[in-house]
């Protein structure tokens, strides 16, 4: 089993019914007594499969399994004379979720993984596993009325950092009729301090996991990399937020003229990061990025054809005016929310893990996950980077993600893909319960309508706003 934070199953189950008929015993059937409790399951059954004719079936010999509707299963549990047959519900993982987080775990063993991935340790610590069996004993009379579950006490189960209820909430969102022209979304919900997943989703769970960047290099971050170049540029004391630079509108369409840093940030001008990009200079910048988790596994997920992305690093010819405003670059979406809730962190980056520990069946830990931490930059410059993702949403290019009376603080980002579609990101920083968390919305490959430009601000955003007013929503 796959369990939440708090113990509850994440799975999606389809329930399945069966009917079990055991030729032997049900070949003493007496037709004085079972006569027509026979022609029932006769009549039933044809429901079912019109060719079905229980003398036949006496003929066979061991038992035969039909796949059987809940009607069917309904009205076939009232036939308790005859003997030799039994029916059984199982619960059978919906398939559609095959790449939710908890639909991957599940899947641990059957794909080889690759040695020393996070995926190889734990089907080491799951392999000895067996499924849940049901046995069934036929009585004296060859009347099978005795069912009993039977799991392997000995099982180990999952515990993840996920909130069920906090995925349920997202999914729900997402679900919701005005974003129905978004094909696929990937959310991501992170506990600052404590790097724990809390929720991770994606629309369409039938993709392959867009949030990990599962069987592709990832995808370009566009301006909400705009963070880390402005948190690395503080930290390495190129500027203060009040020093002014000049747009000419070489990038940007239009020329912003002369602002601060904080203004650059609160509009996302192309130009002024760019120039700051150059100030920062390229092995720095990458110095950084990699401190940063960028450009390497965050959860460590590999099997042989299953593998979580490394993204891609920009090369030096690309220019820092690409570099720091996140062009020339691929990330996973957790990677590049690992990285800027360093920012927001305090300046410390905790890596974020999604298992948190292997508990037997009565909930007893076995083994504790840890994560790992590192101090990247100062409490002021997370001060300073934050105030300036408020003034974003209060009046900048993330206005659509402001609700009053909560604060938020977040950055937009659209980036171009190869196919000339848009990638929408917004990434923002709340509270629940008074704790810190940091989200990311991410919609790839969006086509523009015509005469509205599609971006992180008017796609991403209104999401981001929807999902933080469901989780506070009593
Ligand atoms: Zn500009």
């Amino acid at each position: 089993m796959v369990l939440d934070s708090k113990g509850k199953d994440l799975f999606k189950y389809n329930k399945e019914y069966v009917l079990v008929i055991d030729a032997k015993p049900f070949s003493l059937n007496n037709y004085e007594e079972t006569l027509e409790d026979l022609m029932a399951l006769n009549f039933i059954m044809k429901g079912e499969n019109i060719d079905f004719n229980y003398t036949d079936v006496m003929k066979n010999k061991g038992k035969l399994y039909y796949k059987i509707s809940e009607s069917t299963f309904n009205k076939i549990k009232r036939l308790n004379n005859i003997k030799g047959i039994y029916t059984y519900v199982y619960d059978k993982v919906d398939k559609k979720e095959a790449w939710s987080t908890s639909g991957m775990l599940s899947n641990i063993g059957q794909n080889k993984s690759v040695k020393d991935s996070f995926e190889d340790k734990l089907y080491n610590e799951l392999k000895n596993n067996e499924s849940p069996k049901k046995n069934f004993y036929l009585d004296d009379s060859a009347v099978y009325n005795h069912e009993e579950v039977d799991i392997k006490k000995e099982n180990k189960n999952l515990k993840l950092t996920i909130d069920k209820e906090l995925d349920d909430k997202v999914r729900n969102v997402l679900s919701k009729e005005e974003f129905s022209k978004y094909k696929n979304v990937g959310v991501i919900l992170l506990e600052s301090n404590t790097g724990k997943i809390r929720s991770m989703v994606q629309k369409d769970e039938s993709y392959a996991n867009i949030n990990l960047g599962i069987e592709g290099q990832g995808f370009e971050p566009g301006s909400i990399f705009k963070l880390v170049t402005y948190a690395t540029a503080l930290e390495k004391a190129i500027l203060s937020p009040q020093n002014t630079y000049v747009c000419t509108g070489a990038v940007c369409k239009s020329a912003h003229g002369r602002l601060t840093v904080n203004d650059a940030l609160t509009i996302s001008c192309n130009d002024i990061f760019g120039i700051i990009g150059n100030e920062i200079g390229y092995q720095s910048m990458v110095d950084y990025c990699k401190r940063l988790g960028l450009y390497d596994r965050v959860l460590n997920l590999q099997t042989e054809n299953k593998n979580e992305t490394l993204g891609v690093m920009p090369k030096e010819d690309d220019g820092m005016n690409n570099f720091a405003i996140g062009q020339c670059m691929t990330v996973s979406p957790l990677q590049i929310i690992g990285a800027v809730n360093a920012v927001i962190n305090n300046g410390i980056y905790v890596k974020p893990y999604l298992v948190s520990e292997i508990i037997d069946s009565n909930e007893k830990t076995l083994k504790e996950f840890k994560t790992t931490s590192e101090k990247i930059f100062s409490k002021t410059t997370s001060e300073i980077v934050r105030d300036g993702m408020k003034d974003v949403v209060k009046k900048g290019t993330g206005v659509q993600a402001k609700i009053e009376g909560i604060e938020i603080g977040g950055k937009t980002g659209s980036s171009t893909s190869s196919d000339y579609t848009t990638h929408s990101w917004f990434l923002g920083t709340f509270n629940i319960n008074g704790s810190t968390h940091t989200m990311l919305v991410f919609i790839p490959n969006l086509k523009s309508e015509k005469g509205e430009e599609v971006g992180g601000g008017n796609t991403a955003a209104p999401i981001f706003r929807e999902i933080v007013k469901e989780i506070n929503k009593k």
